[in-house]
């Protein structure tokens, strides 16, 4: 039987790139000779995303449509897209044609010899300097806070087997940072490596703030090495705290001692209060900060809300139905 490809874009305001990335999209679509889907996912957009998104799939059929009733995000797109999908192999892609279509086709290549997950690596990426800068370190950052095999340098862009999509759908959690949980979930892995394009048209949808919320959802998500580095921190603090209280109390004791020795007791008066208090009151927000995104994150999960809520669709079959 012939084998399905599901492709999942997660579209945000992007009526500039749409007719582009389906054309492009369209006909890389046609030589995979295979059956297969795409199912855009309308993240809530304020333009005519929507709009363009129904005309292309009253047009054909194996266009699909998933519209948000706001904006939930991007991996929250991505996970409804995941949900829907009945291909053998499913295939994430940015709506911004970042991530050549063209490019599809070694992922499959990979697939078709056995691999389960096939992600892309970012040889380049031309991006602001600074956004790759943070995005460089951020990578090497997560690599080394957790144990799992955290690849560096590779977005959403990827190809996953039904079994590892079997996977995803089942993780109840909320907190999706997709590029973890892909991780996490094992299978065959492998990578290709490809240049990061420019938007092909368009404004960036990933504001500083949301990116900056990606970056913790992934480290917090996926590591406690931050509850270690609080631990840690109090016991150094404390340690410092108790050779202070030391040297204070002796130096009150044995004044006229130290007097005699050429060391006079140093002013303790205000200034040394200050310091200590406003130091010790740092660090100790700093350790309630950290207790607090593990905390806020459990009541995220805790309250069960859905995940997304949809506004309409078109062209797609529940997966219950198919
Ligand atoms: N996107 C989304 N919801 C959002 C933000 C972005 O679905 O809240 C989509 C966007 O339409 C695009 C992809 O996620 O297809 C990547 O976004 P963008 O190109 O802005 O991010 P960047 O490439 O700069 O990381
Ligand atoms: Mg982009």
């Amino acid at each position: 039987m012939q084998k399905k490809i599901s492709v999942i874009v997660p579209c945000f305001n992007e009526e500039a790139v749409l007719p582009k990335l389906f054309a492009r999209l369209g006909a890389v679509a046609a030589t995979w000779q295979a059956d297969y889907e795409i199912i855009c996912v309308d993240d809530g957009s304020r333009d005519h995303t929507w709009e363009i998104l129904q005309a292309q799939n009253a047009k054909d059929p194996r266009w699909r449509g998933l519209s948000f009733a706001r904006n939930f995000g991007h991996q929250t797109a991505v996970s409804a897209g995941l949900h829907f999908a009945s291909g053998d192999a499913v295939v994430v892609i940015d709506a911004d044609l970042q991530d050549p279509p063209e490019e599809i086709a070694r992922l499959l290549a990979k697939w078709r010899e056995g691999f389960e997950v096939v992600f892309a690596t970012r040889k380049k990426r031309k991006d602001p300097l600074l956004k790759t800068f943070l995005a460089w370190g951020f990578y090497r950052l997560l690599s080394k806070m957790t144990p799992l095999p955290m690849a560096r340098d590779a977005g959403d862009f990827c190809l996953l087997d039904k079994k590892v999509v079997a996977v995803m759908k089942a993780l109840p959690e909320r907190n999706r940072y997709l590029r973890g949980l892909r991780t996490w979930c094992g299978f065959r892995q492998t990578s290709v490596e490809f240049d990061r394009a420019e938007r092909a048209a368009g404004e960036a949808q990933y504001t500083f703030r949301k990116s900056l919320r990606l970056a913790m959802d992934g480290m917090f998500s996926f590591s406690i090495m931050p509850l270690r580095l609080a631990t840690w921190l109090g016991l150094a603090v404390s340690a410092a705290c108790f050779v202070g209280v030391m040297v204070t109390l002796l130096e009150k004791i044995f004044a006229e001692e130290f007097t005699k020795l050429g060391y006079p007791p140093g002013p303790h008066g205000v200034t040394t209060m200050v310091i200590s208090i406003l130091f010790l009151g740092g660090v100790q927000l700093i350790c309630l900060g950290i207790l607090g995104e593990y905390i806020g994150r459990i009541y995220e999960e805790v309250k069960g809300r859905p995940l997304w809520i949809l506004r309409d669709s078109t062209n797609v079959v529940p997966p219950e139905k198919s």
